[in-house]
């Protein structure tokens, strides 16, 4: 039986991906050959490559406006080096948000190539909030968020206004919402969480904001290197990045990022509304600032979880556990998350409620 897949990443994928992805392994349009067996460099995988890299650009709305589109393996943790080793001066400084791990992670990073400033943090709170009225500094040569924090349940509902380039993460809600792409310098996102499988992931960048750092760069890890090359400077990730194309026709198939939205936010409603109704359960992230696809949430103290893991688990439940570090609940419920799923899990909500009474 397939099960309701609340996992956090990897995660789920349209039904239908699933099976354009696996008939392609089996032979690639009737080429007779598998997508795992033909080169980087062939007519019918440039094709796909072309196509995910116009189809990115078309969803954010970003075509012809300076931004280019790269497929890229190593993961968005690659970005959180190679973002500085780009766009930060020597002796320069960049400023960052401390939202959560990811968030932590990439200033870690960023700290082994010149100054950074954290310009808001909500740490010393388990990371409940989004941190809000902070200044950027105009001298900033970078200012880096997570738009979506994928441990905690977090995510932000406003951008700042600043002449600074904005870097964001958006691995675990890219293409979830409208937002007004363009604010961005770079826009950085794993594939694996929304759009696509492991081993992939979707940069959008503004082309003007690269070449100004005065940094002799290694060739893999220099955005203008890919640029010029088109995703191809070594062999791209082929099947993730064809699996991903998928994803994204099925994102356009579908009424586009607009549409999606809708269903993402009736998803996210319905499911916080239970956990707000029901007496067993909380909500670990501030109402304001609660994500619409990470949504993470506790049992009131003193009640025993077995037997809601248990009914879980009967109802065909996966993935509900929260991220190692915070424990609790997370259920991940991103664009490819049928409604029929949520309401299975809130249905199992409300039958543990019950079986207290
Ligand atoms: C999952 C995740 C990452 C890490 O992605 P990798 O592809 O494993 O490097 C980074 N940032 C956020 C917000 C994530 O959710």
């Amino acid at each position: 039986m397939k099960k309701h897949n609340f996992s956090a990443g990897p995660s789920i994928l349209p039904e239908e991906v699933f099976k354009k992805a696996s008939q392609a392994v089996l032979d690639y349009n009737n080429s007779g050959l598998s997508i795992l067996e033909i080169s980087h460099r062939s007519k019918d995988f440039i094709a796909v490559m072309e196509e995910a890299q116009s189809l990115a650009l078309e969803l954010s709305g970003l075509s012809g406006k300076g931004y280019k589109a790269l497929f890229l393996s190593g993961g968005a943790r690659l970005e959180f080096d190679r973002i500085p080793y780009n766009l930060m001066k020597v002796n320069g400084k960049a400023a960052y948000i401390d939202s959560g791990s990811w968030a932590a992670g990439a200033i870690k990073e960023a700290k082994i190539f010149g100054d950074v400033t954290v310009v808001g943090s909500s740490k010393e709170d388990n990371y409940s909030y989004i941190p809000k009225g902070y200044t950027i500094p105009e001298d900033a040569d970078y200012f880096h968020c997570t738009s979506n924090n994928t441990i905690y349940g977090t995510q932000m509902q406003e951008f700042p206004e600043t002449n600074v380039p904005i870097v964001c993460d958006m691995s675990s809600d890219i293409f979830s919402r409208t937002i007004d792409f363009s604010k961005f310098g770079i826009i950085y996102a794993g594939a694996q969480k929304n759009i696509g499988p492991a081993g992939v992931t979707l940069l959008l960048i503004k082309e003007e904001i690269l070449g100004k750092t005065g940094r002799t760069i290694p060739g893999m890890l220099d955005y203008q290197q890919h640029i010029e090359k088109e995703s191809m400077y070594n062999t791209p990730p082929v099947f993730a990045t064809y699996t991903a194309m998928l994803t994204l026709q099925w994102i356009k198939a579908n009424g586009g990022i607009e549409n999606i939205e809708k269903k993402n936010n009736e998803k996210a409603a319905l499911l916080y509304n239970e956990i707000d109704r029901n007496s067993l359960f909380t909500g670990t992230a501030i109402k304001e600032d609660r994500s619409k696809m990470n949504v993470t949430f506790v049992t009131v103290e003193g009640v025993n979880t077995d037997a809601f893991d248990k009914l879980c688990k009967d109802a065909g439940i996966s993935g509900i556990n929260g991220h190692r570090s915070v424990g609790g609940y997370r259920a991940s419920i991103y664009n490819a998350m049928p409604i029929e799923s949520v309401k299975v899990l809130i249905s199992v909500m409300q039958e543990f409620e019950k079986s207290f009474k």
